[in-house]
């Protein structure tokens, strides 16, 4: 039986990917201090056989290199998540995602482990060439701007994972995940989805930021969640950076419309400026569409959920469980 350590287990995709490998007969440790992640998320895992958990800090438990030696395969999801946190909390940005991921990599090759490092389409800046091909050169804003240091820690993580994989034959995988949405997302990190239904549900105006003529592309997490456990398994990834996402555009504004529409919400759109949202002198990008053609040829990854389907279930399990797309179980 397959054995399987998820940093960041907790959190929204971690949980979805833990219950994905149970589905499937494997065992999962996560792994999460909770920082960002819910117990709540666990619910349909807590109490299945072949089901762990550690709530610390894993790069400060002594005990993770142990843990580590014990599994086949390691997932690190454990990174500092939302631009609005990024933006508030610099210093936990860079340290959570750096010292995280080295401390993964460095218990993934003293063992031997195959590793899965989540990255993000963050990591392309301000390149406008569409699509985002995984060569592609990157182009980000100066470090005194603090929106850039998100994409430019994550990319120093996928320095580490493939100067790992190079230099220690480390069996190692980065995915590039652009934006994933599905049932518990919550919106205090700033993500568009979960905000947006919030304020439809309560009435509260609805938040697009600048004009709302940037676009967007939303992956069921449903789709992306399969791809991440095929790409750790399939050798010809080993040593690669792959996007995951979908590639359907949609614009900010057409969206807060659409879940206005859906909730049959009579919220007013409000356009916020972004040095209000964020900070002065904040830069968002226009588009970020994946180049998927990488991921179909190593795993034949082809999404086939749309962001209507997406929005279903976000909404079907709010209904069920009140609080999960909230997130006031913390
Ligand atoms: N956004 C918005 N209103 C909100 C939150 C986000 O208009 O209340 C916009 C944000 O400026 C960005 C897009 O929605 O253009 C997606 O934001 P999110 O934080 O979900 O992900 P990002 O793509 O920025 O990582």
């Amino acid at each position: 039986m397959i054995r399987n350590l998820i940093t960041g287990g907790a959190g929204f995709i971690g949980s979805h990917l833990a219950e994905h490998l149970l589905d499937n007969g494997e065992e999962v440790l996560v792994w999460d201090n909770l920082s960002t992640g819910r117990m709540s998320n666990l619910q349909r895992c807590v109490g299945r056989p072949g089901f762990r958990y550690i709530i610390s800090d894993f790069t400060e438990d002594p005990s993770f290199p142990r843990m580590a030696e014990q599994v086949d395969v390691i997932f690190h999801l454990a990174a500092a998540v939302g631009v609005q946190l990024i933006v508030n909390d610099p210093v936990r940005t860079l340290e959570t995602n750096i010292l995280g991921t080295e401390v993964a990599l460095r218990a993934a090759a003293k063992y031997g482990k195959r590793i899965f490092v989540a990255s993000t389409s963050e990591v392309y800046g301000k390149g406008t060439r569409i699509p985002f091909s995984e060569d592609d050169d990157v182009l980000y804003g100066p470090t005194t701007k603090r929106r850039w240091n998100y994409a430019i820690s994550k990319a120093v993580d996928e320095f580490l994972l493939l100067a790992y994989a190079e230099s220690h034959g480390l069996p190692g995988v980065v995915g590039r995940l652009f934006n994933t949405v599905g049932p518990r997302q919550v919106p205090h990190y700033g993500m568009v989805i979960p905000r947006f239904i919030e304020q439809a549900r309560t009435g509260a105006e609805m938040t697009v930021y600048g004009d709302g003529t940037q676009r967007r592309c939303f992956g069921h997490v449903r789709d992306v969640v399969p791809a991440i456990h095929k790409l750790v398994h399939c050798d010809d990834a080993i040593g690669h950076v792959v996007n995951l996402g979908s590639n359907q555009e949609i614009t900010i504004l057409e969206l807060a419309i659409k879940i206005r529409d859906r909730l049959q919400s009579d919220s007013e759109i409000r356009f916020v400026p972004y040095e209000i949202a964020y900070r002065p002198g904040f830069e968002d990008m226009e588009r970020r569409v994946p180049d998927l053609t990488k991921a179909e040829r190593l795993i034949a990854y082809r999404p086939s959920r749309t962001l209507d389907i997406a929005l279903d279930d976000i909404l079907a399990d709010g209904a069920a469980a009140p609080g999960a797309v909230m997130g006031n179980s913390r």
